[in-house]
């Protein structure tokens, strides 16, 4: 007799989750899936919803991952508007929602993480919003437009580019950052000044070292923000992108190890060996860096999905990658590779008044990371070379009349 072929249960239709169910299909895998997500539509592309999608240059229907017929038509169940609210590991199954149990052979979690919210008062006055789903970005995008202003809280990604975006509505956008510089957590000095400079050279305004703490409202809806030196500003709207905390809860409540995300090995597996985890929400081994990390980025959520989707299908595991991230703001494309752990030298190549060159973060002889503004041969020799871990020679890699094929050689 043939064995029944697992039941796998996919928890959150995120990218992740949406990701994970097709790859299996891909690879061949022939038991029945079910994906379950709390959201009403099926997984969708979340980086559009500050940029293009923002802007009004991209439709709903592309945001979407796959069309909703591709997952009846391959056998995954698709279960909109249903929230996982346990795993019980003792008897396999999982609680929903709707009330029912279901069973599963294989778990993989993708909860993804939500934004961090600010717990100070008038935080919940109307038009003091966030940006992490498509409703979310529906609400911000109806608020903005010619003549608006929006107290931006948060000089991180989601900051930066809904200013770059609610300018190119017609709205006026002004960034509080607690920190002395934007991008603190992400990115180094030169670039956090590069992009400063940019963006109010197009009219966004910075307060810089500037702590909200509180909402002024009338009638219930938000009317400015009290800054921790006492001023206030007025705005129509608030925005708040302080980032994000993993949604954790569900694993922590079934005994998994975690530490803010949950704890995975290369094959995305947890401390439960029928439990996996992807995405924003998993702390996952990075090989090159010799170190855990939770990475927040749409590559990181590709690159794990093929992990547990081989795992499971029993392929081999895919290489590593080395992490990269993008950001579009006004004609601005930044990617980054790498991260700068322990860099001991920081060099730039070409000029960032031509709006075109990249920032190299070594360690020793050792490439770390790179942060390239328009440079896209800069990004994927240094990509390369990042990850290759080959010895670099630094006055060649400033020198910008050696090409980057020449120094990765
Ligand atoms: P998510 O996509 O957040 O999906 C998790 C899903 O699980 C959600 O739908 C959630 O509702 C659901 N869920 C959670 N708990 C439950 C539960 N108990 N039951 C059922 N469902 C549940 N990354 C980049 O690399 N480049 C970018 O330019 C970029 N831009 C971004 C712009 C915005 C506005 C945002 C918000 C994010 C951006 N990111 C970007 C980050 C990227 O979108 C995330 O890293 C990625 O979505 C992570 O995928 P995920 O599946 O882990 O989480
Ligand atoms: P983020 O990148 O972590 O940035 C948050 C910023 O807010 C940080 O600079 C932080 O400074 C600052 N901050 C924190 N508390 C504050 C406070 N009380 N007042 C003022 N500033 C405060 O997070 P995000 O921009 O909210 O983005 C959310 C998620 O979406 C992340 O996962 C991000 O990676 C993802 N995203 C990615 C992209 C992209 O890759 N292009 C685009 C959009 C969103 P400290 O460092 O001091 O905390």
């Amino acid at each position: 007799m043939s064995e029944k072929p697992a039941h796998i249960v996919i928890i959150g239709a995120g990218h992740a989750g949406g990701t994970a169910a097709a790859l299996l299909r891909q690879y061949d895998f022939q038991g029945p899936i079910t994906l379950i997500g709390e959201e009403p539509i099926p997984p969708y592309q979340r980086p559009p919803l500050s940029k293009a999608w923002l802007k009004g240059e991209a439709d709903a229907d592309s945001l979407a991952l796959k069309p909703l017929e591709f997952y009846a038509e391959n056998g995954v169940d698709f279960r909109p508007n249903v929230r996982v609210e346990a795993i019980n590991r003792a008897d396999k199954t999982v609680s929903l929602s709707d009330g029912s149990t279901l069973a599963y052979d294989m778990a993989i979690l993708a909860t993804g993480a939500r934004p961090i919210r600010l717990s100070i008062p008038g935080a919940d006055l109307a038009g003091v919003l966030e940006l992490r789903t498509a409703s979310d970005a529906e609400a911000l995008k109806s608020a903005l437009g010619p003549g608006k202003t929006v107290a931006i809280v948060g000089g991180g990604y989601i900051g930066l580019e809904a200013a770059a975006s609610a300018r190119s509505l017609g709205a006026d956008a002004i960034i509080l950052e607690r920190e002395g510089r934007i991008l603190a957590r992400v990115a180094c000095e030169t670039l956090s000044t590069f992009f400063q400079t940019y963006h109010e050279a197009r009219g966004v305004k910075f307060q810089l070292n500037a702590a909200a703490t509180g909402f002024s409202g009338k009638d219930g809806k938000v009317t400015g923000v009290t800054l921790a030196d006492g001023r206030s500003l007025a705005c129509d709207l608030v925005l708040v992108g302080v980032g994000v905390v993993p949604n954790e809860e569900l694993a922590k409540a079934a005994d998994l190890d975690c530490a803010r995300g949950v704890v995975v090995n290369l094959e995305a597996r947890t401390s439960d060996p029928s439990i996996f985890a992807i995405g924003d929400v998993a702390l996952r081994p990075m090989p090159i860096y010799d170190r855990m990390f939770r990475m927040e980025s749409v590559p990181n959520a590709l690159e794990q999905a093929k992990q547990v989707a081989c795992a499971i299908t029993g392929r081999p595991a895919p290489a590593g990658e080395t992490p990269w991230q993008w950001s579009d703001q006004y004609d601005l494309k930044l990617q980054i590779a790498g991260y700068p752990f322990d860099a001991d030298q920081i060099l730039v190549r070409g000029d960032p008044a031509g709006n075109k060159f990249a920032i190299f973060h070594l360690k020793g002889d050792q490439l770390q990371s790179v942060e390239a503004i328009n440079a896209p041969p800069e990004f994927m020799m240094g990509r390369q070379l990042i990850g290759n871990r080959k010895p670099v020679n630094a006055s060649k890699l400033a020198d910008t009349s050696i090409s980057m094929k020449e120094v990765a050689a």
